[in-house]
């Protein structure tokens, strides 16, 4: 009888976990990131571990170490990641993910956020149908700044701890929790004061709602497809417009689309790759699909109707949250002028504003906040000292009265303190140093002070 080869029969297995990608295909379709993250998690590592697994399978990838990977960006090294974990999963559809297969088509500038952003709503939606969290592609879009579901503003401050994040190879809590201090995020504003971009972009619904719209179909669009785009045409797209009779001429295109007109002619010759915030204006005004403009084959035209006009008003390409750091220096001057307990993020939560971002402009007020910090923790921490060395003189007494020796491991047990803590330390030099001055042996001392009691 011929002996069989079990290995034969054996189904190839993946070098990590097959986890299905969340919402492929819909406006919710995950990030790669967000995909990466919940890998992790099933494996119960970090996120750089896996990244590790998937620098080890080849050539490594995000050599440079001056920041975190953007994995959803469109370039070559991300889409690279891809597919490494395309094939580490054993999933074609990890391949639908992130933006990396647009690279070379689309330009990384003004394509991404710098920091996350989540709708609450949205959390708690998943959370609701039992979906695990994850960070839907297009909160990481730099232009998609309503949820195109619940209309409100996308949050990027934690509500606890006021800190944004950036993508973080230490992120290793659940993703609907503050990466700092793990503030659960799934939360209804209700009745809460609007945050700082809630204000901001409270002019800006009509517009906002109608790019969240383009943006959600392009992503429920591509999260389909595994392929690399074909290069964007956009001369057509701009020439079939005015041949629709949309716009008049390319200069009516650029004003409408709210897009200088040295900006349109640089997309329609082709010179530079248009970012996605650009290629989402010049779809909304020609009326077209955008993830047609990048595959043809997606191209049949939906209706969705004329673009609002404010959308020439709203410069995306500008810099749109302004600070009047006039207002906020002086608010923070006086705080620091009132005595009362000032720290970097308490400001930052009372002014609105991002603790980091404030410390970088408010100049020399920074070092008086942190210097009166330091004076005042130095100042709690004498005291607490103090207090101690009284309590160490007390268990010395006791001790003694009780005819065992005051070693310190004694006095620490005494007092349910680590003897070997730094201030337990201190303490006691101070406490031995005040018995020695007194010139009395500490025993009948403390005998004594136990007496009286
Ligand atoms: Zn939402
Ligand atoms: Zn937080």
């Amino acid at each position: 009888m011929d002996t069989i080869d079990y290995k034969l029969d054996r189904p190839k297995r993946s070098a990590l976990f097959s986890i299905a990608p969340i919402g492929l295909g819909t406006d919710s379709a995950e990030s790669l990131e967000s995909y990466t993250c919940r890998l992790a998690q099933a494996h119960f590592t970090t996120r750089h571990a896996v990244e590790q697994v998937v620098n080890g399978a080849g050539a490594p990838l995000y050599v440079d170490k001056s920041g975190p990977p953007r994995l959803d960006a469109p370039t070559e090294v991300a889409h690279q990641f891809g597919r490494r974990l395309a094939e580490l999963t054993m999933r074609q559809d990890v391949l639908c993910l992130g933006l990396g297969r647009l690279a070379g088509r689309i330009s990384t500038m003004h394509t991404l956020r710098k920091y996350r952003a989540w709708c609450g709503d949205c959390f708690c939606d998943a959370r609701a149908a039992s979906v695990p969290p994850h960070l839907p592609l297009v909160w990481s879009l730099a232009d998609y700044h309503r949820c195109v579901k619940h209309g409100q503003v996308l949050e990027t401050q934690c509500p606890c701890c006021n800190r944004q994040s950036v993508a973080s190879n230490s992120w290793s809590w659940a993703i609907d929790h503050c990466p700092w201090c793990n503030k659960d995020l799934a939360r209804r504003r209700q009745g809460a004061t609007p945050s700082l971009p809630h204000l901001a972009r409270r002019h800006d619904v009509e517009v906002d709602m109608f790019g969240a719209k383009v943006l959600a179909e392009f992503v429920t669009e591509i999260s389909q497809i595994s392929e690399s785009p074909l290069a964007c045409d956009a001369s057509a797209v701009v020439h079939s417009a005015i041949s629709r009779g949309l716009v008049r001429h390319s200069a009516d295109f650029a004003d409408r689309a709210g897009l200088s007109a040295s900006t349109l002619h640089t997309v329609v010759k082709g010179t530079n790759n248009p970012s996605l915030v650009i290629l989402m204006r010049i779809a909304a005004v020609a009326d077209v699909s955008l993830a047609g403009m990048l595959y043809p084959q997606l191209a049949e035209v939906e209706v969705r109707g004329p673009p609002p006009q404010a959308l020439r008003e709203v410069g995306r390409l500008r810099q749109n949250r302004t600070h009047d750091w006039n207002v906020i220096r002086q608010g923070a001057a006086n705080a620091l002028a009132s005595g009362q307990d000032v720290t970097l993020r308490k400001l930052a939560r009372e002014l609105m504003v991002d603790q980091s971002y404030l410390a970088s402009r408010i100049g020399n007020l920074r070092s008086e906040i942190v210097q009166q910090g330091r004076e005042k923790r130095k100042a709690k921490r004498s005291e607490q000292v103090k207090a101690l060395a009284v309590e160490v003189t007390r268990a010395r007494g006791a001790l003694v009265a009780q005819s065992l020796a005051p070693s310190a491991r004694q006095i620490g047990k005494f007092l349910q303190v680590e003897h070997t803590s730094p201030l337990m330390r201190e303490a006691m030099k101070i406490a031995s140093s005040q018995s020695s001055t007194l010139g009395t042996p500490p025993k009948t001392l403390s005998a004594h002070a136990e007496a009286s009691h």
